[in-house]
């Protein structure tokens, strides 16, 4: 979400003659877009800026803005510490950023900004084209959260839930096309929580689906608890709407998730999990999983590593407990950090099987790649396929945009090597 909030920052901008530079020594102003999910955000903050300093020390300052979750949950204490920041804006008022940088150009004071104003933050962003040109475009369609699991800092830095309007996330939709989108991953704190005037995110999907040019959809992040029936049938049903769900678990022990507050149960997550792969059978799942939650157990943990085992997640994304300001797991008696990085070893170690077997079972199988970018100089191009694994493939054609059946002939845990297998366009290419 912060690459889509920092684009429109640009688009933002241009309004008022800044432009994006490649140059960050000659920046006039610098926009340090944070993130507070996990630790030493903060430390970083300072780091960075510690870095501009040195950099700037013989030329003019630039304007120095932190905006995102940090400045959010931590502005003031930015801004009183360290003199060389001039604007803390959070990410609810980033359309308030033209009127700050024409101001701070007149004269230097000090400015905070972070009341909720995602209605005017959204309703000033629309007058505004995106000018996101990627093969594959983020578009943010839900922003917030009301859940409160007890480790996380959402809900106090983006808000309560909020969702766009369906005409909005039309329009925009189509601009990114407009500009070259094949794909669109829309995005949400807790993006299956859509909800605009009764119409959920599966209309959405389909609405959006209907845009010709359009080729893939995609979406992040899921609650397992909105999961409704509608989004489940559409997987069965939409041609553009890919394979591959990030549904974070968490944890695979009952007493964790209740500790957490997730409001689901192990065994209601796999259900849901059977009912996704009822209506579409190729589905594949991967997840989130915090290592060393308080009060976690050897117990607690080896379930945790039993449901990855048994879901066979193709990617799983672990983190050890930080403890975030504010929240309340924060307050309750911490696991032993020597502990939680054991435990995470494991966690990875089994992971990163679980991940090499199943891209070792790709070899010679054919994928349905689309292609984003050329790299190197080799006439080599990077794409993904409908899991969202990583493909290079040899080409003379440009396939930038193109939409080819590979076959996998080689690759490692993170790229896998193919050949073009069919050199027409797949118009409906869902399998
Ligand atoms: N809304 C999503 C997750 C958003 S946060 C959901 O409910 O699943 C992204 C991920 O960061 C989470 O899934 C979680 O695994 C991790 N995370 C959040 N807070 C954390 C914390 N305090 N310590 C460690 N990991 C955390
Ligand atoms: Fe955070 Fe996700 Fe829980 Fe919301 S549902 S509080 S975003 S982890």
């Amino acid at each position: 979400m912060n690459e889509y909030d920092s684009n429109r920052i640009y688009d933002l901008a241009k309004k008022i003659d800044y432009y994006k530079t490649e140059n960050s020594k000659e920046a006039d102003c610098y926009v340090l877009n944070t993130c507070h999910i996990r630790e030493k955000a903060r430390d970083k903050v300072y780091h960075e800026i510690g870095r501009l300093k040195k950099e700037y020390k013989y030329k003019k300052k630039p304007i120095v803005i932190v905006t995102g979750c940090v400045a959010q949950a931590e502005g003031e204490i930015l801004i009183k510490r360290e003199k060389y920041i001039d604007a803390i804006i959070g990410p609810q008022s980033f359309h308030l950023f033209n009127q700050q940088i024409l101001d701070l150009e007149k004269k230097s004071r000090k400015i905070q900004l972070t009341e909720f104003d995602v209605v005017d933050k959204f309703d000033t962003l629309n007058q505004i084209k995106n000018s996101c040109n990627k093969i594959s475009s983020y578009l943010t369609i839900q922003e917030g959260c009301d859940k409160f699991c007890k480790f996380c800092v959402v809900p106090y830095t983006r808000g309560s839930e909020y969702s766009r309007s369906i005409d909005e996330l039309l329009k925009e939709s189509e601009d990114l096309i407009k500009n070259g989108s094949k794909e669109i991953i829309l995005l949400g704190q807790n993006v299956n929580a859509y909800k605009f005037k009764g119409k959920k995110i599966s209309y959405l999907i389909n609405e959006i689906s209907k845009i010709d040019k359009l080729k893939r959809i995609r979406y992040t992040t899921s609650h397992p608890n909105d999961f409704s029936n509608d989004l489940i049938e559409i997987h069965g049903t939409n041609k553009k709407l890919m394979p591959l769900i990030h549904l974070p678990v968490q944890s695979g022990s009952n007493k964790i998730l209740k500790s957490m507050n997730r409001k689901h149960s192990v065994e209601e997550y796999i259900h849901l999990v059977k009912k996704i792969k009822k209506i579409n059978p190729l589905i594949k799942f991967s997840s989130d999983f915090i290592i060393g939650y308080p009060g976690e157990t050897n117990f607690d943990f080896e379930a945790t590593l039993d449901l990855m085992k048994e879901i066979k997640y193709i990617n799983s994304y672990s983190f050890i407990y930080s403890p975030r300001p504010g929240t309340p797991a924060a307050e309750l008696a911490q696991v032993r950090k020597s502990i939680s990085k054991e435990r995470l070893t494991k966690f990875q170690k089994i992971s990163e099987k679980i991940k090499k077997n199943y891209k070792r079972s790709l070899l010679n199988k054919e994928v349905i790649v689309l292609f984003e970018n050329r790299v190197g100089e080799d006439n080599n191009y990077f794409g993904r396929d409908e899991f969202s694994n990583s493909v290079v493939a040899k080409s003379h054609e440009d396939l930038r945009g193109q939409v080819k059946k590979v076959k996998i002939i080689s690759g490692n845990q993170t790229t896998l090597i193919g050949e073009i297998n069919q050199e027409i366009s797949l118009k409906n290419h869902a399998a």
